[in-house]
């Protein structure tokens, strides 16, 4: 098994950025899930104000807009689960398709990335 060629230094580096960004993350599903709340009572109350309305957003809109962003946040939140769990098996850094060690500014701009640039870029021609 390939293992990371990162400094434990840089891998630290890496769980801190993760984690803080794991936390942020929870936080603003926190708050996006009381949005939620809040147009879920709307919807169910029936003061859906459409037909007054019909340039502004709806509730339907905004329910659409942040259930997707909930969608995403769960997709992210997966994604930094597992960096932090290559982090703690030594595969971080490493591309998870061909093995080779993943740039470091890559890895700076997009830490739970499993792929390195190469495969990246092949994966999205497909
Ligand atoms: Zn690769």
């Amino acid at each position: 098994m390939a293992t990371s060629r990162l400094s434990d230094s840089t891998l630290e580096h890496f769980a801190t950025v993760l984690q803080r960004r794991r936390e942020e993350l929870l936080h603003l599903m926190h708050a996006n899930d009381e949005a939620l709340g809040q147009v879920r009572e709307s919807l169910s109350e029936g003061t859906n104000d459409d037909e007054h309305d019909p340039e502004g957003p709806t509730m339907s809109d905004e329910w659409s807009k942040l259930t997707g962003l909930q969608a995403e946040g769960v997709t992210e939140l997966r994604e930094l689960d597992a960096a932090l769990e290559r982090i703690s098996n030594h595969e971080f850094g490493m591309c998870a398709s061909c093995g080779t060690a993943i740039g470091r500014p890559r890895l700076e701009a997009r830490p739970y990335t499993t792929l390195c640039i190469d495969c990246a870029r092949k994966a999205e021609t497909h």
